[in-house]
């Protein structure tokens, strides 16, 4: 049998912090446990948030660590035609439509619907998408798309799930509600999601299941923030052909008053505990790993 193959996956949109740690030290230590393999992958499909020192401090931060992983790194802004062969493949089932509100405008179609009743919102606690693109003519759909408007692809959700039915994932960590073992999924919650941009062929979950699936990832092991993002993941790869990974959603590190970490909080930022004098093994320890 192949070895399993772990990775961790951060976006370089900032330095990383204790949370990053956690998840990547975890990934580390169970990919060791296992006598299996650990990639490194950077996220960057976001080209204008996404910044070459936030990428070197990543391979400073974790390296630091004592973090050892495969070369070469899997960038993902390298990667668009991949992305984009998945996306076409989206299209061809009939899954996909563009959908040219601005966000000012989905937050005014959300405000106008809202004055009925209150709107569906996704487990991110973001409204689903308001707007009516989906049914537009085809002459009007290729008028817009002539004139150079920008737009959204967006995924048919209710046609998608048609197609592939009741779809589950196997759990080794807990959502948010204690959930384990084999979790139905619920892609329905997300609504129509934004599958790639005008400008940029992919979004994060398509990505992130394209190269899961390209680089053999048999465990995903990540932040409990991403469980409910399974849904949609286990469709994508339902409707792509794609095998599926198992999955171990970790706790999130929180900073003394409870609060979530973010990128800009100095605090626990790896790179100033670090310069204050942090071992890792203090981070190991700090983050319950110890
Ligand atoms: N790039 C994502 C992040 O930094 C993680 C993606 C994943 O692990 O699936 O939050």
């Amino acid at each position: 049998m192949s070895p399993p193959v772990f990775r961790f996956a951060p976006s370089p949109n900032g330095y990383l912090h204790l949370g990053h740690a956690f998840s990547a030290m975890l990934n580390d230590g169970l990919a060791r446990e296992a006598g299996g393999r650990f990639l490194l992958r950077i996220e960057d499909i976001d080209t204008t948030r996404c910044k070459p020192e936030f990428e070197a401090a990543i391979d400073e931060d974790l390296a630091w660590l004592g973090i050892i992983w495969e070369t070469p790194v899997r960038r993902q802004s390298e990667h668009f035609a991949c992305y984009r062969a998945a996306l076409e493949k989206l299209a061809g089932l009939g899954l996909v439509y563009p959908a040219f509100e601005s966000r000012a405008e989905t937050a005014r179609l959300v405000a106008e619907r809202e004055q009925e009743a209150p709107w569906p919102r996704d487990p991110d606690g973001a409204p689903l998408y308001p707007g009516t693109a989906r049914a537009l003519a085809p002459e009007e759909q290729a008028r817009r798309l002539q004139s150079g408007a920008s737009y959204a692809l967006r995924l048919d959700m209710a046609a998608a799930c048609a197609r592939v039915g009741q779809l589950s994932w196997i759990e080794r960590g807990k959502g948010p509600e204690g959930e384990s073992g084999s979790v139905a999924a619920n892609p329905a919650a997300w609504g129509d999601v934004i599958i790639a941009r005008k400008e940029t062929p992919t979004s994060y979950h398509l990505a992130v299941v394209v190269d899961d699936a390209l680089q053999g990832i048999t465990e995903v092991v990540r932040g409990l923030d991403l469980f409910w993002s399974t849904s949609v993941h286990r469709l994508l790869q339902a409707l792509l052909g794609l095998p599926q990974p198992v999955y171990r959603h970790h706790g999130l590190i929180r900073d003394a008053s409870g609060q979530k970490l973010s990128k800009s909080t100095e605090a626990t930022g790896l790179r100033e505990l670090r310069a204050a004098g942090v071992t890792p093994a203090e981070i190991r320890h700090r983050v319950g790993l110890g």
